[in-house]
C-alpha cells in the first residue's frame, strides 16, 4: 500500500445524466449540495453505447460552469469509431473540459459491431496521441476483477496497459472488502503501477438495487452484509443506517491505511455521500 500513500487526497462525486426534468431539478439541488464539501472534481457517466452522450456533454458542462468545480465526463469507445471520438474530444476541449474519465464500456444489446476500439487501453493511447497532455485521463480498476477478464492476472497486465498508454489516474468499480483493494494495490506496486487509484464507494440505501447493480458488474456484496439487509426487507430506514455504518467502516478503514481519496458513486442522491463524509470528519 505504500505506494499510494504520497499522493495528496483526491475526493470526487459521480453522478449520472437526468432522465426527465424532474430528476434535472433534483441533480442541481444535489450538485449545489456536494459542491459545498469542495471535492476535486465531479464525473457524470454516459449510457451504454454513448446513448446520453448530449445528456453527459450538457450535465458536464452545466456542473463545471454553475460550480467551478472541474468536470470529467465518462467516455466510452465501445461501438465508436475514432472519427467521433476525435469530434467528442474536440466539444470538450472547446468547452473547458480538461478530464476525462476514459473506458471501454459495454456493448449495448441487439448492436454487432465493436467499432474501431476494442479495449480502454486503445481509447487512452488515441486521447493522448490526439490531444497531449490537454485531458486529465482517469481509467477504470478492478480490485474484484473486471467480469470478463480471463484471470486476475490478465486484467492485472490490462489495468497496466492503460497505464502505460497514459492514465494518470483510477477509479475502482465498487467493493465491501477492503482486502480486495489493499491486495490490488500490493499486486499494482509489483508491476510496478505508479499512479494514484482512487476507491469507488457506494453508498448501501437500496438492497434490491444495489444486488442489480452486482449482479452486473461482478461486485461482491459479503455474505455477512446481504443477511443482514435481507433482514430488513423493505425497511428503508434501517438499510440506510445500516448501510451509513457499514460504508463509513470501509472508507475509514481505506483512509488509515492510505487510500489516495475516495469517489462516491452518489446516484444523483446527496444524503448518503453526505451522512458518510460527516462521519469521517473530512472537511466541512
Ligand atoms: P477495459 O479496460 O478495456 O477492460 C475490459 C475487459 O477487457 C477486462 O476484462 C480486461 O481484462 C479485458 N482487456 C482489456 N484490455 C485488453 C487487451 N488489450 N487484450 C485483451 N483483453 C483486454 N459503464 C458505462 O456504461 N458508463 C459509465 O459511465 C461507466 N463508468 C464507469 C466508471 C468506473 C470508475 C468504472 C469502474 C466502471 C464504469 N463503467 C461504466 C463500467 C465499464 O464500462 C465496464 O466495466 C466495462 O465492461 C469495462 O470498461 P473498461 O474501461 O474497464 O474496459
Amino acid at each position: 500500500m505504500d505506494s499510494q500513500k504520497k499522493y495528496p487526497r483526491i475526493y470526487s462525486f459521480e453522478f449520472f445524466p437526468p432522465k426527465n426534468d424532474q430528476a434535472a431539478a433534483n441533480l442541481v439541488l444535489t450538485v449545489e449540495q456536494l459542491a459545498e464539501l469542495k471535492p476535486r472534481f465531479c464525473s457524470v457517466t454516459f449510457g451504454a453505447g454513448g446513448s446520453t452522450r448530449e445528456k453527459t456533454f450538457e450535465t458536464v458542462v452545466e456542473i463545471q460552469k454553475k460550480t467551478g468545480i472541474e468536470s470529467a465526463p465518462h467516455i466510452s469507445c465501445i461501438a465508436s469509431t475514432k472519427a467521433s471520438i476525435r469530434e467528442v474530444l474536440e466539444a470538450y476541449r472547446s468547452h473547458g473540459i480538461r478530464h476525462i474519465v476514459a473506458l471501454r464500456g459495454d456493448m449495448p444489446s441487439g448492436m454487432m459491431s465493436a467499432g474501431e476500439f476494442r479495449y480502454a487501453n486503445e481509447l487512452v493511447e488515441f486521447i493522448r496521441a490526439e490531444t497531449g497532455r490537454h485531458f486529465h485521463i482517469e481509467v477504470a480498476a478492478y480490485p474484484e476483477v473486471h467480469p470478463q477478464a480471463a484471470n486476475a492476472q490478465a486484467d492485472l497486465r490490462n489495468f497496466k496497459r492503460k497505464v502505460e498508454a497514459g492514465a494518470d489516474s483510477a477509479i475502482t468499480q465498487y467493493f465491501y472488502s477492503p482486502e480486495a483493494y489493499f491486495r490490488f494495490i500490493d499486486d499494482c506496486e509489483k508491476l510496478g503501477i505508479d499512479i494514484p487509484i482512487v476507491p469507488g464507494i457506494m453508498p448501501i440505501t437500496n438492497y434490491s438495487q444495489l444486488s442489480r447493480f452486482s449482479e452486473g458488474c461482478g461486485a461482491e456484496i459479503p455474505r455477512w452484509i446481504r443477511k443482514r439487509l435481507e433482514v430488513f426487507g423493505d425497511d428503508r430506514p434501517s438499510i440506510r443506517a445500516f448501510g451509513l455504518e457499514v460504508v463509513t467502516d470501509l472508507c475509514r478503514r481505506l483512509l488509515e491505511r492510505g487510500a489516495p481519496g475516495l469517489h462516491f458513486y452518489t446516484l444523483n442522491q446527496a444524503e448518503a455521500s453526505l451522512a458518510i463524509w460527516e462521519n469521517l470528519g473530512l472537511p466541512q
